[in-house]
């Protein structure tokens, strides 16, 4: 997932401890493995290259993945849309080789999305990526799918004081011993910072300090808007705190595109989430 993924867990034996943060690191392992689109050989390579075809069976962390994002998309209106994939290659390519895709290109790409267009059958575990040339992309849900699949992890060795953290996702499990919750620091600037003290949640920031692309000396964030194909321009900081990190990280990059004016109606849509925005 390109990010240090950090365990913090309260545990009486260290041996014990050891173990359960072994398996934790493997469930994130496995979980990359399962989401990642930078894998030529991987589940999600072959899922795509039967785009337009017959139902695929895939592995259960695809497949509740997929799901959770397409609820996510729903209750978004699509702002959150995993199906980008076509659109994310070529800003990836652009920010690497400083070129702009071409109008024609951007069209072409944007005919290929649509969480609309992917089909799931819970019974058999089958997905079905209606459209030819369509292609998946969880880089805004899979750090918290996978920091949820960690704590989870640690719980069944019997450590629910934990917390898993992958850059700016969590997931938190009971808080530290004798304490109300785990403290964390939302915001990005010194002195404007408020602190967080929870437990058993997710929380996301979104910061698009790293990667972004200039165009016409307008700066773009990698988080696109959908409707136009472009990454979003005025991009506030935004945290979530949401009833796990999958719905927080999601719910960050929804409301990255959705802004503060258009919060509301998706909020109400996730019981107990909540979100603060900072311009940067
Ligand atoms: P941040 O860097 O702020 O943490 P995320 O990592 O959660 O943001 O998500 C950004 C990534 O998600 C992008 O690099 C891209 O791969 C993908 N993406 C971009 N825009 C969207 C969107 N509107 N819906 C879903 N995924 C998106
Ligand atoms: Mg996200």
């Amino acid at each position: 997932m390109g990010v240090q993924a950090r365990l913090v867990l309260w545990a009486s034996d260290e041996a014990a401890a050891r173990r359960a943060a072994q398996a934790a690191f493997e469930r994130l392992s496995a979980v990359e493995l399962a989401l990642s689109d930078w894998l030529v050989d991987g589940e999600l390579a072959h899922l795509e290259a039967r785009a337009g075809g017959a139902p695929v069976r895939v592995s259960a962390d695809l497949f509740d993945c997929l799901w959770r994002s397409l609820e996510i998309a729903r209750a978004s209106g699509g702002a959150f849309d995993p199906t980008l994939g076509p659109l994310t290659r070529l800003w990836r390519e652009a920010r690497r080789t400083g070129v702009a895709p071409a109008p024609e290109e951007l069209d072409a790409a944007r005919a290929r999305t649509g969480w609309q267009h992917v089909e799931l059958d819970l019974a058999a575990r089958t997905v079905r990526l209606a459209l030819p040339g369509m292609r998946l992309d969880f880089g805004a849900i899979g750090k918290g799918f996978g920091a949820d699949r960690a704590l989870e992890t640690l719980a069944a060795h019997g450590l629910e004081r934990a917390l898993v953290g992958l850059s700016g996702d969590h997931a938190l499990g009971a808080p530290p011993p004798g304490a109300a919750g785990w403290k964390l620091l939302a915001g990005a600037r010194p002195g404007e910072q408020r602190e967080l003290e929870l437990s058993r949640c997710g929380v996301a920031t979104s910061g698009d300090s790293e990667q972004f692309f200039v165009l016409a000396g307008v700066r773009h964030s990698h988080i696109l808007d959908p409707r136009t194909g472009l990454g979003v321009v005025a991009r506030p900081l935004v945290t979530v705190v949401a009833a796990d990190a999958t719905t927080a990280d999601a719910l960050a990059s929804a409301l990255s595109v959705l802004g503060p004016n258009g919060a509301q109606a998706l909020l109400q849509r996730c019981p107990g989430a909540r979100v603060y925005f900072e311009q940067p």
